[in-house]
């Protein structure tokens, strides 16, 4: 077909070729760009046909809330790559977490969650789940005992993170997907860090995977988005209503600026996750750091884990600095062409010090519990050629 969507065989398209060309819906003009639809409604033939598309006996758009052309582009073209049956966009990735971990929940349920999770998920699990009745209890990502003893103790769903924010903590996917079968437990696995590049949480025995479009999809620092992805049968039965009536829905021009952006992704990922390993090595061997932290670096605690799960090492670093918070500081004052920044994924470099920024609703003991401390750096690695990059990183570190 002249639309590129419905030629057969693209599930087995490579993921570049899935970023380029997956989900395009061609007007009948045969724009080469995908279209951006702006429009809250839709005109129908008939009155029956209204009936009908309302009653979901007909295919059709029936209110950009339930869906609408070039977010559905978007959809396929996520789903496609992500190898998932099924995806819904949202307006931010919190809009598909809090979506994807509340939805499928009542009152009387228990959510297991790992300790490092991005700052708004803790919040949602810790502070907003317990107000509606919902218990919740944080453990340890590594800790395959605490999981199996907490998920046992009776479980309806588990969000886990891996290459987890800030330290990039690995979660054996499979080892606690394993775990939720047997409980009958939801496993939601935010996949941001890894990016669908890189890992393949469904593959590893996931249930939902969830993304910030915001961070590598877009890539370019330009829009907010989000997406959920799972069995057709879990979107329509459970998310579909959520989405529809709560109403997080992703805006058609944010959705066609990450379609956009998903046809660099691949090329990005990869150049930018080549560009980390380096620096990280480079930093690593820098006397005024302490730790480095990097997912496929030998000495990453988790290394095996992210080894067996992750092709590449991804985009992210963290460093920890002589010094503590006052060397830290030091050190983002010192950068010339990396920004401070807490967005990430983003060609521009981006560095921040997670203890007072993303991370600073937690106490001290908080923190600790996940390793974070004020000497901490994460560093969002970007396009710009690796040689200016490292340039700039130990330029840094030797003012520390
Ligand atoms: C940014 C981020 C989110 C939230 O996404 P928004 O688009 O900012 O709402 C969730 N999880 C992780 C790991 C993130 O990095």
């Amino acid at each position: 077909m002249a639309n590129g969507s419905d030629s057969s065989g693209k599930a087995n398209w490579k993921a570049a070729t899935k970023a380029v060309r997956g989900g395009l819906m061609r007007s009948e003009h045969g724009e080469i760009s995908e279209a951006l639809y702006l429009t809250s409604g839709y005109a129908y033939d008939s009155a029956e046909q209204a009936m009908a598309r309302m009653k979901g006996e007909e295919p059709g758009f029936v209110y950009s809330r339930y869906g609408s052309p070039t977010c559905e582009m978007l959809q396929q073209r996520i789903a496609l790559i992500e190898n998932a049956e099924t995806c819904r966009v949202t307006a931010s990735g919190m809009g598909a977490i809090s979506s994807a971990i509340l939805a499928p929940l009542k009152s009387g349920d228990r959510v297991v969650a790992a300790t490092a999770l991005f700052g708004s998920c803790r919040w949602i699990i810790a502070n907003l789940m317990p107000k509606y009745g919902i218990e919740t209890v944080f453990v340890d990502g590594a800790d395959l005992d605490a999981w199996e003893r907490e998920i046992a103790k009776g479980c309806q769903l588990v969000l886990i993170e891996s290459p987890a924010n800030p330290l990039l903590d690995g979660v054996d996917i499979e080892a606690v997907s394993k775990l939720c079968k047997k409980a009958g437990a939801v496993l939601v696995v935010d996949n941001v860090f890894a990016t669908p590049i890189l890992q393949k949480p469904l593959e590893l025995g996931a249930d939902v995977v969830v993304y910030s479009g915001t961070k590598h999809m877009d890539g370019q620092g330009r829009v907010m988005l989000g997406a959920i992805l799972t069995s057709a049968q879990y979107m329509e039965g459970v998310y579909d209503p959520y989405l529809r009536h709560v109403g997080p829905a992703a805006a058609p021009f944010n959705a066609w600026v990450v379609l956009k952006g998903l046809e660099t992704l691949k090329l990005r990922v990869d150049a930018q996750s080549a560009s980390a390993a380096r620096i990280a090595d480079t930093i690593g061997a820098h006397p005024n750091v302490a730790a480095v932290r990097y997912p496929h670096r030998k000495d990453h605690p988790h290394y095996d884990v992210h080894k067996r799960q992750m092709t590449s090492g991804g985009t992210m670093i963290a460093l920890s600095v002589n010094g503590g918070q006052e060397a830290a500081f030091k050190f983002l004052n010192s950068l010339e062409l990396v920004d401070i920044c807490n967005n990430l994924g983003d060609t521009k470099s981006l560095a921040c010090h997670p203890s007072s920024t993303t991370h600073r609703a937690l106490t001290d003991e908080e923190q600790a519990a996940m390793g974070l401390d004020r000497s901490w750096i994460r560093f969002s690695v970007g396009l710009e050629d690796p040689d200016d990059l490292e340039a700039d990183v130990v330029n840094a570190l030797n003012s520390v």
